[in-house]
């Protein structure tokens, strides 16, 4: 057995993101890693001209275009989490994404008017889906998707799915925030994962979390912002009103086996608020996860599975 660790940090899917491997030391296992989410970003990046997202978005009400099978697959995962989140989730918020372009238009506020515009090419109804022929198409010309909510929760599955078959047995993938643990620390004990306070300065935690072999994923208002008149503009847009959403809860974070549906869900919960899972009739009563909300006031709401583990 070889000890020690190899790490990679680099640029892809538009953040950093870290993959760190114990007891092993063959590079190659990285550099495969790497070349397979610089892939998944020629495919789903909403930037690159070649993409099968531009290719999609170019051609609105145009007709179908033909996607790859992993796009395919995560268009339509998407589209099931709409159905779960009563339309909360919806990867056609392109439109309304660039509107506001929070983190890149200064402090800009669209007029309602505006908003109103650009709010009704936003709806998941109208992606269509030929599942035999795998292709896509937006029946609306103007309207456009955006996979930020979703894509680095895949990627880290299909990095992790990497390290298993060339059975790494410690590892910890960090994809901007979407962390995917493999096994437990080299040392034996179990990774222990930070919730960041989200009004604090990067790396003061809330909590912490141990975690095995398990995904975790944040959604929180402190990634992208701007504060204007005490209101917190942020990167995720509640596709029912058009501005960003205003659920009261700062973050929440999720942890479960598939890393693609907890980036899905943390989108969808942030929206949702804490309700949309304590209720009895809960839409996402199917799956299996484990979340943390934090309220504006600090205050934790977590599911059974996890109250008891989290600690200071
Ligand atoms: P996340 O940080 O995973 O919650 O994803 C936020 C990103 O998802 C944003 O930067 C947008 O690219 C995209 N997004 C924003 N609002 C929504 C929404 N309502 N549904 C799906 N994706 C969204
Ligand atoms: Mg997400």
């Amino acid at each position: 057995m070889t000890t020690g660790f190899i790490e990679r940090s680099f640029y892809s899917l538009g953040t950093l993101n870290n993959i760190k491997i114990y007891n092993c030391n063959d590079e190659s296992v990285l550099d495969i890693s790497q070349n397979r989410v610089n892939e998944l970003d020629d495919l789903l990046s909403a930037f690159k001209p070649n993409s099968d997202i531009s290719k999609l978005n170019s051609n609105s009400g145009k007709g179908y275009v033909e996607i790859h099978k992993d796009t395919f697959m995560l268009l339509s995962r998407s589209i099931e989490f709409s159905k779960m989140s009563s339309g909360a989730f919806d990867i056609s918020i392109r439109p309304l994404v660039e509107l506001w372009g929070i983190g890149k238009k200064n402090n800009f506020i669209p007029s309602t008017d505006e908003i109103s515009k650009v709010r009704k090419l936003v709806n998941y109804k109208n992606i269509m889906l030929d599942s035999k022929n795998k292709m896509a198409a937006l029946l609306k010309e103007g309207q456009a998707i955006d996979l930020g909510g979703i894509a680095k929760g895949f990627a880290a599955d299909e990095v992790k799915r990497i390290l298993l078959e060339r059975n790494i047995e410690s590892a910890i993938i960090n994809l901007g925030g979407n962390i995917v643990t493999i096994g437990n620390k080299p040392d034996g004990n179990r990774w222990k994962i930070g919730i960041q306070n989200p009004l604090s300065v990067r790396g003061q935690n809330v909590g912490v979390l141990p975690i095995t072999n398990k995904a975790i994923v944040t959604s929180g208002s402190n990634e992208r912002f701007f504060i204007k008149d005490g209101v917190r503009y942020h990167h995720i847009i509640d596709p029912r009103t058009g501005i960003p959403s205003n659920s009261s809860i700062l973050s929440v974070t999720v942890v479960s086996d598939c890393s693609m549906d907890a980036d899905a869900l943390t989108t969808s919960l942030f929206i949702l608020g804490p309700e949309a899972l304590f209720s009895s009739s809960s839409a996402f009563g199917d799956l299996q996860f484990d979340a943390v909300f934090i309220t504006e006031e600090l205050e934790l709401i977590a599911t059974d599975g996890i109250r008891q583990q989290l600690t200071k």
